[in-house]
């Protein structure tokens, strides 16, 4: 039997006003193991009501900084204790190895006391002196109620990117996970609840994006929504917040480049791309899907590529020397498989992978698959496939890796494989994307700012960019001498 669970609103559990749910799967067994509420707008609008009160009204805002980090110092230690758990439903959810959910949970505790640190040092400041009569100041004050949108590939890092910040800067705070992943947003709330939030600071509405996506971003109550998804989902976003006006950030999809050059050391690059691509089934917005590789050691890395891939051991996400488990549901599991049918036919070339293994039956396992004879106008270079599907396209020199590397819609990442120090300069100078790794891949934490630039999206999240997202500033202007001034005159 499934757990029946409940959504967290106002600091009560609830079902929704429907009464309707639907199974969370596990992708690994194939069966349901959880039974999730399934909203709809009359649920998102007791959320939003719950946190604009307790916006309006409630101690959250108006608590002196120190106060709020002490509790967000609590929900961190309270994480570490709920370690394990938290992993599992993520495991559970979406077929992420406990290998990576146990190291991903540990550092999530880091979010909130990176955030905790800042929620008392900000304040505003003495801006202009050009006015002498005047002393003007400026505030920095909570944007509000956030509406918060996550995608399911890391949806407790998803939800921290987000909330961490919003928390410290006075916010209050409704998430919609991905109806693929709900259950260890809920299992989150218990520990919100025990770590002393105030009721209605922190609220989770469950369900898909028709029913509950679309009217939590429409909501006239929502100051901000904090989206993470695919660009095609973030335009529709952007478009229905812009029908109230409200503040987006957008996470979105990416196809990017890892560029290996000639100098590079070989076995690093390799194993860069490896985890670049294979890493998380592929399942990640920063996948390295895009290898550009110097034709001098095409095959070289390519070899090197392709040998680690049919060694990567598949299997079940629970144990530990597994190093890829199933996609995390069947219709990302066929939209891979559609890509690799169109690599196909667009003439590019099986290096290795491209079927699912038979040993696991039905289950939702995709090999790791590498194509080579790749051209970057070809769809698997320049679609999100979302998946372990790498695409290898030769290039020349620095020109032509940067002239392939930038012609994509997107510009989320890109990683740089060189022993020339001046060229890795050159390379982040020119390349159009919100992270550059140097001889490194998927790295990153709470104090480096993250986001996209071209179709992969606005704002950044993290560092103390991403605090200031969540913050608006009040110009305040003080007159000091007393006189009248003439009406009709400016300033
Ligand atoms: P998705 O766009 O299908 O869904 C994302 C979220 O939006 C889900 O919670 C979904 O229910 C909701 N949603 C769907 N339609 C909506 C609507 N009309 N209005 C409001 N909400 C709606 O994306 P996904 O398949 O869950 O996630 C994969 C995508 O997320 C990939 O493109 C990936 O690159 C991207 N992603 C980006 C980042 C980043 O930080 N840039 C991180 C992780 C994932």
């Amino acid at each position: 039997m499934s757990e029946a669970l409940r959504m967290f609103i106002g600091g009560e559990w609830r079902t929704t006003a429907s009464g309707k749910t639907f199974p969370s799967i596990d992708p690994f067994t194939g069966k349901s193991w959880a039974e999730v509420p399934a909203a709809g707008a009359e649920d998102v609008d007791s959320a939003v009501s719950a946190a604009r009160e307790a916006f309006d009204d409630g101690p959250w805002p108006r608590m002196p900084g120190v106060q709020r980090s002490a509790v967000m110092r609590r929900l961190a230690r309270l994480i570490e204790e709920n370690a394990e758990d938290l992993a599992l439903a993520e495991v559970r959810d979406n077929g992420k190895l406990m290998r990576e959910m146990a190291g991903q949970v540990a550092g999530l505790p880091g979010f909130y006391d990176y955030f905790a640190g800042a929620a008392d040092k900000f304040a505003g400041e003495i801006v202009s002196q050009s006015k002498p009569n005047y002393f003007v100041y400026q505030m920095l004050e909570p944007v509000g109620v956030v509406g918060a949108i996550t995608a399911w590939n890391s949806p407790l890092m998803l939800m921290s990117y987000k909330l961490a910040p919003a928390l410290a800067a006075g916010c209050t705070f409704v998430l919609k996970p991905s109806e693929h992943t709900s259950v260890s947003a809920l299992r989150f709330a218990e520990v919100a609840a025990e770590a002393g939030l105030p009721d209605g600071v922190f609220n989770v509405v469950t369900g898909d994006g028709p029913s509950v996506g679309e009217p939590l971003v429409s909501h006239p109550g929502v100051d901000k929504v904090a989206f993470t998804g695919s660009t095609a989902t973030g335009i529709r976003v952007a478009e229905n917040a812009a029908g109230h006006l409200a503040k987006v950030s957008l996470e979105l999809g990416g196809k990017s480049p890892n560029i290996v050059f000639a100098d590079a050391d070989p076995e690093a690059a390799a194993n860069g791309v490896v985890a670049g691509i294979f890493a998380a089934c592929g399942q990640t917005c920063v996948a390295g899907s895009r290898l550009l590789v110097q034709r001098e050691v095409h095959d070289e890395i390519v070899d090197r590529v392709v040998a680690r891939a049919k060694r990567i051991k598949m299997g079940d996400p629970m144990e530990a020397e597994t190093e890829m488990g199933p996609l995390a549901f069947r219709a990302q599991m066929e939209k891979v498989m559609r890509y690799v049918a169109i690599g196909g036919e667009e003439g590019a070339e099986l290096a290795t992978g491209g079927r699912r293994p038979e040993r696991f039956g039905d289950g939702l396992f995709v090999e790791p698959t590498v194509f080579v004879g790749v051209n970057n106008s070809m769809r698997i270079a320049r679609e999100e496939i979302f998946g372990p599907v790498l695409s290898v396209i030769p290039f020349d020199d620095e020109e032509d890796a940067l002239a392939i590397a930038n012609d994509s819609p997107h510009g989320l990442a890109a990683g740089v494989w060189t022993r020339d120090v001046q060229r890795a300069h050159r390379m982040v100078h020119r390349l159009q994307a919100g992270t550059v790794w140097v001889n490194s891949y998927r790295v990153l934490n709470y104090d480096v700012p993250f986001g996209g630039h071209k179709m992969s999206g606005y704002g950044r999240e993290n560092g103390l960019e991403g605090l200031a997202g969540y913050l608006h500033t009040k110009s305040v202007w003080i007159e000091l001498s007393g006189e009248t001034r003439d009406p009709f005159k400016l300033g």
